[in-house]
């Protein structure tokens, strides 16, 4: 049983008490060979969870804004984000609560755990959806754990994606239907599921892991339409880490890479038993594609990921604008002009959440749903602007970039000869080295490239996503403007 469920529930933790959970063994973790029940002993991986920590005391450090008393019990305080919205002002609110987490990172960490809050909210307010065709005990199971996940702020990771053995094929038909995750029998009281998914961020950092729908399935590979959850510390459940881009140098040096690493994980199930009570899909395959489409799933998460998206755009342009005056570049028009589309792109995403917010009604739930057109006009888009963020900066940079001595050099007997050759006009040595490493942390060190892919992907791809923005449209507006040219 999950540590959290032997804990009375305590509301919003303190990073402390996240740590705390961390702390309980029985995680199977690899990296580097090396298998890790205890993530904070790890030296690769201690940095992250110290500043995943952070992020539990900021909901305290912000308490008026970030909690909320339970809908269970007024007495206890929950994060905002966990909470199903009703109204336009909660989904203001929840936008403020993203926004403070996001800027605690810079929105460099995209899976903080407001991403699965928001995402289990959205699901908990539309059983009737994950009812449907006699799927009712599924339906309480999820009601259940969600308020589980509320009320003991639960920190999960989520696999979604069957891994890339070959997408042209249904997963029935790749490596004999043996890889991706499926049900490979039942018990009175569990089933027992074998596979493997990809990926799984903040895997090591999490108490939980959440399975639900990312493709379709055909009506005839119901084995494979799943949604559940189990516990990290689960036997016969692994995580394969990616390197470690966690840096152990002095945050002077990579100030980003020595505290924001969340981690990438794949994910085998080598017959996980998943207790019945936690199971939430068991072969609807309509149902698989159904909880994705009529919950609001996608308005709802989009509001979250935009909310970190404008962040990071806002850390771009402030890392450009300071380079951009340190070095004097400002004053040609064509960096000015670069900075501007900078700011262009940020106050686009800001002005589509609020126009989203503005626009939001409620959906046949009751539940509040922002209006998602502006923010699938983003989807399409952010995976190609945080990238061309990147470029522009570059651009704006130069080969300031590689003019960065360490904290060992400064402190070094060369300090003297540092001060003289690296200053620049708008600052001393010391604060221009500074600026130009977080910068190149942000954008082209092992964590920063592991940024750029994931806003590439990490909510499908940009060509898709723009592709699925023009399905779901409506054209009658535009085709009637151009109808009343083609009848007399
Ligand atoms: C850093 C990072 C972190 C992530 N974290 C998580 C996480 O925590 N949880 C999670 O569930 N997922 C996570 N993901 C996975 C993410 O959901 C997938 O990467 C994303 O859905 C794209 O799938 P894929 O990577 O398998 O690429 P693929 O689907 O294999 O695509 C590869 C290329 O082939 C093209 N392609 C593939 N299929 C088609 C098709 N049918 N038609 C046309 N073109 C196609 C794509 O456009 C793309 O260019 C993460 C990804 C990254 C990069």
């Amino acid at each position: 049983m999950a540590q959290a469920e032997l804990r009375q529930a305590t509301g919003a933790r303190t990073g402390e008490q996240f740590l705390d959970g961390l702390r309980q063994g029985g995680r199977e973790i690899w990296l580097h060979g090396e298998r890790i029940s205890h993530p904070l002993d790890h030296p690769e991986l201690r940095a992250a969870a110290l500043s995943m920590a952070r992020v539990f005391d900021i909901q305290h450090e912000h308490a008026e804004e970030m909690l909320a008393p339970s809908p269970n019990d007024a007495e206890r305080l929950v994060n905002v984000t966990h909470l199903i919205p009703r109204t336009r002002e909660d989904l203001t609110r929840r936008r403020r609560a993203f926004e403070l987490v996001a800027a605690f990172s810079g929105g460099t960490m995209g899976r903080t755990p407001d991403y699965l809050n928001v995402t289990f909210a959205c699901f908990a307010g539309r059983p009737d959806v994950w009812a449907r065709r006699g799927n009712g005990q599924g339906a309480t199971n999820l009601v259940a754990y969600q308020a589980r996940m509320r009320d003991n702020d639960l920190c999960t990771t989520h696999a979604l994606m069957n891994p890339q053995v070959d997408r042209t094929k249904p997963e029935a038909e790749q490596a004999m239907g043996q890889v991706a995750l499926h049900k490979v029998s039942e018990t009175a009281d569990a089933i027992v599921v074998r596979g493997a998914r990809m990926l799984a961020t903040l895997a090591p950092f999490a108490d939980e892991l959440l399975v639900y729908p990312g493709s379709d399935i055909r009506p005839a590979d119901g084995r494979y339409a799943l949604s559940f959850a189990v516990p990290i510390a689960t036997r016969g459940l692994r995580f394969i880490c990616r390197d470690s881009y966690s840096k152990q140098r002095d945050a002077y040096d990579y100030p980003l890479s020595s505290r924001f690493d969340e981690m990438d994980a794949v994910v085998i199930f080598d017959d996980v038993e998943i207790p019945k009570e936690r199971v939430f899909l068991d072969g609807d395959t309509i149902g698989y594609s159904e909880v994705i489409t009529d919950t609001g799933w996608r308005g709802h998460i989009m509001h979250q990921a935009f909310t970190r998206a404008w962040v990071k755009l806002s850390f771009a342009l402030g890392l450009g604008h300071l380079i951009a005056n340190t070095t004097g570049v400002v004053r040609f028009d064509h960096i000015q002009e670069k900075l501007g589309q900078i700011w262009a792109m940020s106050e686009l995403a800001r002005s589509a959440l609020v126009s989203a917010e503005a626009g939001a009604a409620l959906d046949e739930g009751g539940v509040m749903y922002p209006d998602d057109r502006p923010l699938l006009a983003l989807r399409g888009q952010m995976p190609k602007w945080l990238p061309y963020c990147n470029e522009l900066l570059q651009l704006i940079g130069g080969g300031g970039f590689m003019a960065t001595p360490s904290r060992a050099d400064l402190d070094g007997p060369l300090r003297e000869h540092i001060e003289q050759y690296f200053q620049a006009a708008g600052a001393g040595a010391e604060r221009r080295i500074r600026l130009f490493r977080l910068a190149w942390d942000f954008l082209g060190s092992d964590l920063g490239g592991r940024g750029e892919l994931y806003e590439r992907f990490y909510l499908s791809d940009s060509w898709r996503m723009t592709a699925l923005a023009y399905q779901i449209a409506d054209k009658s507006f535009p085709e009637s403007l151009v109808e009343q040219f083609l009848t007399d």
